[in-house]
């Protein structure tokens, strides 16, 4: 497969949201009915090895992959993030399966995990930044790993393999651009509605037995939906019509889906910790950066939509209000640097302390004519970061003499 260079590898994880051929998707089995309860945690056999010729073919790849992923400037390698994450993975499926993942967190600003089979998992700062709270971490990875414990890219492989479907093969053509971010393998990853159930029922067991919330798995795919219909709209796009991007694009969703989860959240009696506090604190100033960057994914709707939804959580904190001000800024329609001006205004009022706040009034000011305070916001937050990246821009747009002509003269 034909690999691009690391420098367009931001051009490629762009794709990453695009819409996945249809005829990618693998024939799906007929749904059943579901159980009454949550199935029981198997032992754990250890570690799983390939086992025959296709296994292994699969595995190199995998390592493949890995490589590539490993030095990635994607990774992120800060350690108490990773502890973080791999701490709620290690809690969800026990530190015995634990042992067995290598785990990488990505910074790419959309809804996705994955797994591969030879024990590389991924999650994605989208994920992150979109998770209410601990449990819903722990579901989301619970239900990678089930996939990986039951082996289900093999069987999507040798599916895929097996078919003479020239339509099937045809459609990893157009992945391979997208390959180079998510790996080769992603393209054959993509799992069928019976295999979706078990890794939701195995997922949820886990998250049961570690003591969360059980209603989490759904909660996540809830809202999920609602941000890709609202981005759709705003787009001018028929709700529904997409949701074939990202975390959709591998692990399809369905109305019947949604009914069995809410099922067995009641039936297992859902008493469990949501552990909002411990995500947002294991996160730390994370946060922050991954709602920058899902502001300059260009998402109006979509956008819109997640900061409403973390303000429902959290309130609109002065955090929330100045990263929709950017918003309102950088999409800058008609009457957009009134309302970020309000916003961030309200962000200030609030006590929020972060310069780039002031940097962000004194712009849309600027933009309005607001001469006089929009150079006095851009001074104030020059004042906070004079080694600013367009720091010289500013000083010129908030009416101050350049470096050169204002500095020691000897
Ligand atoms: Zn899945």
């Amino acid at each position: 497969m034909k690999r691009l260079g690391l420098a367009r590898l931001s051009a490629a994880l762009l794709l990453a949201g695009a819409a996945l051929p249809v005829a990618a998707q693998l024939p799906a089995a007929p749904a059943a009915a579901p159980p009454a309860q949550l199935p029981p945690i198997p032992a754990w056999g250890g570690t799983l090895e390939p086992q025959d010729r296709d296994e292994r073919g699969l595995w190199m790849m995998s390592a493949d992959d890995e490589q590539l992923i490993r030095g990635s400037r994607f990774v992120i390698d800060d350690p108490a993030l990773n502890a973080y994450v791999r701490g709620v993975l290690c809690k969800a499926v026990g530190a015995d399966r634990c042992q067995s993942v290598r785990l990488y967190v990505m910074r790419v600003p959309v809804f996705n995990a994955s797994m591969h089979p030879n024990g590389m998992m991924q999650i994605w700062s989208g994920a992150l930044l979109r998770m209410r709270g601990e449990a819903e971490l722990a579901a989301v990875l619970g239900h990678e790993f089930a996939h990986y414990e039951r082996r289900h890219s093999l069987a999507g492989f040798k599916q895929a393999r097996a078919a003479t479907d020239a339509a099937l093969w045809a459609a990893f053509i157009p992945i391979a651009g997208l390959a180079v971010s998510l790996g080769a393998l992603q393209g054959f990853f993509i799992y069928n509605q019976a295999q979706e159930k078990e890794a939701d029922l195995g997922g949820l067991s886990f998250v049961q037995r570690a003591g969360y919330s059980t209603a989490a798995f759904a909660d996540v795919w809830e809202r999920l939906i609602a941000e890709e219909d609202a981005g759709r709209v705003a787009r001018g796009q028929k709700p529904r019509a997409g949701r074939r991007s990202g975390f959709f694009a591998t692990h399809p969703p369905s109305a019947e889906r949604m009914t069995y989860l809410r099922a067995l959240a009641r039936q297992a009696a859902d008493t469990g910790d949501p552990g909002a506090a411990s995500l947002r604190a294991g996160l730390g100033a994370w946060f922050g950066r991954f709602l920058e960057d899902q502001v300059k994914l260009n998402d109006f709707g979509g956008t819109e939509w997640l900061l409403a939804d973390l303000a429902r959580r959290d309130g609109w904190t002065g955090q929330l209000l100045s990263t929709r001000g950017d918003l309102y800024r950088l999409r800058g329609q008609d009457g957009d640097m009134a309302i970020a001006a309000g916003l961030y205004r309200e962000a200030l009022a609030k006590g929020h302390a972060d310069p780039e706040t002031r940097r962000g009034l004194g712009l849309a000011l600027l933009r309005q004519g607001q001469q006089a305070e929009g150079q006095a916001m851009l001074k104030a937050y020059l004042e906070a970061k004079p080694d600013a990246g367009d720091a010289a821009m500013l000083r010129m747009m908030a009416g101050l003499p350049s470096p050169a002509t204002a500095g020691p003269t000897q």
